[in-house]
């Protein structure tokens, strides 16, 4: 379980490999409908790394929404594991795109911390805008927590 910084700091999210072009790629072949999926990644100490970001359609995506979909979720994570076949990577958050540059909505941050709840460990949420930046937050326990970004590499098991 990735705590929070040792010194109770904020919690580092991590953007590593293919994750943000993944997320940009999406953005542009999405043209002005929401799109988004899951962020798959793993949990070290104080930091969530993401090294993927996976598509998970949602028929109803509209300008200003996209709906996780529980039913295409589940089936999207399992053909990605089976894909990548990375043994640690799992489940870390989600992200979608905004067509306009705005910020997570109240939506938004409502359900990150929802679903944190069925989560031991922090979830994150990643908003991809079109100026190509992100909004990057996360949820413990059902409270959004503070958050650093960086776009470092990071070496861990598995990563070599
Ligand atoms: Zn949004």
């Amino acid at each position: 379980m990735a705590d929070r910084g040792a010194a109770g700091g904020p919690l580092r999210v991590a953007i590593t490999g293919p994750a943000l072009s993944e997320m940009r790629d999406q953005d542009r072949a999405a043209n002005d409908t929401e799109i988004g999926g899951l962020l798959l990644g793993w949990w070290a100490p104080g930091t969530i790394i993401v090294r993927h970001a996976i598509v998970v359609r949602d028929p109803r995506s509209t300008g200003t929404s996209w709906t996780r979909r529980p039913r295409q979720s589940r089936r999207a994570l399992a053909d990605a594991l089976a894909i990548f076949e990375h043994p640690l990577l799992g489940y870390v958050g989600d992200w979608h795109c905004h067509p306009q540059v705005c910020a997570a909505s109240d939506r938004d941050l409502a359900s990150l911390q929802r679903t944190s709840r069925q989560y031991r460990s922090p979830l994150a949420l990643i908003v991809s805008l079109p100026d190509g930046t992100c909004d990057t937050r996360a949820a413990q326990d059902g409270m959004l927590v503070p958050v650093t970004t960086d776009d470092r590499p990071v070496l861990a098991a598995g990563d070599a």
